[in-house]
């Protein structure tokens, strides 16, 4: 190693590999994503379990959002559902 190869060096070659780091293809989480990070633990855990639930219906699912102050319309819902997929949501499964 040369005696010239000090820290600021590495330093400053870190910070630039940042910039070749791979722009993420994640987006911001959907708006069912977002309710399931601002309730409690406890609610979020209900909300996941209501939504693989399938015998209950996006529409059902977004009018009880809605009707608790969250605009969420049955699509998002449906679409969160799908997250991870090609015409799903970006949100993390
Ligand atoms: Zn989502």
């Amino acid at each position: 190693m040369p005696v010239t190869d000090k820290e600021p060096v590495g330093l400053a070659a870190d910070l630039d590999a940042l910039t070749e780091v791979p722009a993420a293809r994640k987006g911001p989480p959907c708006s069912v994503g977002a309710v399931l990070t601002s309730v409690d633990e406890e609610t979020a855990a209900t909300l996941r379990r209501i939504l693989s639930t399938r015998t209950v219906s996006s529409t059902a699912i977004a009018e009880v959002l809605n009707q608790h102050g969250r605009s969420i319309t049955a699509y998002t819902v449906a679409r969160h559902r799908r997250r991870g997929e090609a015409n799903g949501c970006r949100c993390t499964r």
